[in-house]
């Protein structure tokens, strides 16, 4: 039995990776933030248990941690995130979209360590974007969400590189641009496509492989 744990789970590519994934058999811990208004979420057949977790809030994640302590995670998916408003540099925003984008996955997985190192395959996919590439900025704007995405690869480089002896393979990805509330509807795939091929590449990683920035097709992307 193998066990993932997924952050913003009740709508879009999280809720496609908990449906994936519960489909193959997998205990999936499907955490949102107000789990009682995740219909979508309730209706998933499978091993699924939800969790309340605001990812910027740490009280929560304290508590998630005291729920599932004892219990392995093979894969922590860190991906809640929010876009920014184009173009606005105001400083709150710009810092909310910080904290949830590029602070909190790195606390999430601090406070889960433990439960990984009891996994079997130690993995952190954390969704991060094409615009936090600094070599693939062509368009310039979305000043906090591309900066909260680089900021989100910088970090989770230094994970990678900090968790290599305890054996945990940390890794960023791009799903592509997808169509959900984020993406919009004019996005190029479907959050079916970009989470199977996310989930094959999880499931072909190796300990080398830690650091990587990839896309959902498996290839790998420019920092
Ligand atoms: P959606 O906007 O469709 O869904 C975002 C999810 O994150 C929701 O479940 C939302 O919960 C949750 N979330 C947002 N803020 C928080 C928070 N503070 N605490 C807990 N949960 C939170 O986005 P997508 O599914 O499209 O995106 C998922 C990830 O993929 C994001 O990290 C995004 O940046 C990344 N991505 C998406 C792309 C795309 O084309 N769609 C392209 C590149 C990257 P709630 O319903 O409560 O708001």
């Amino acid at each position: 039995m193998h066990t993932v744990l997924v952050t913003g789970a009740n709508r879009g590519i999280g809720l496609e990776f908990v449906r994936q994934y519960a489909e193959e058999g997998w205990r999936v811990h499907a955490c949102a933030r107000d789990p009682k208004a995740a219909k979508e979420l309730a209706a998933i057949k499978g091993d699924v248990t939800m969790h309340r977790l605001e990812v910027a809030d740490d009280r929560q994640i304290a508590h998630l941690v005291k729920e599932l302590k004892g219990d392995a995670i093979d894969i922590l998916v860190n991906n809640a995130g929010v876009g920014g408003s184009d173009g606005s540099t105001d400083p709150d925003d710009w810092l909310r979209v910080f904290h949830i984008n590029s602070i909190a996955p790195v606390r999430v997985a601090e406070a889960l360590l433990p439960n990984l190192e009891m996994g079997s395959a130690k993995i952190v996919l954390s969704l991060t974007s094409r615009m936090g590439s600094i070599a693939d900025n062509g368009s310039g704007g979305s000043y906090a969400y591309r900066s909260s995405k680089a900021a989100l690869n910088a970090a989770m480089k230094s994970l990678a590189i900090d968790w290599k002896r305890r054996g945990v393979i940390v890794v960023v990805a791009h799903p592509g641009w997808v169509k959900t509330d984020m993406g919009g509807p004019s996005a190029q795939i479907s959050p079916q496509r970009s989470v199977a091929g996310l989930r094959q590449k999880l499931s072909a990683l190796k300990p080398a492989d830690s650091g990587s920035f990839f896309n959902y097709d498996g290839s790998t992307l420019p920092w």
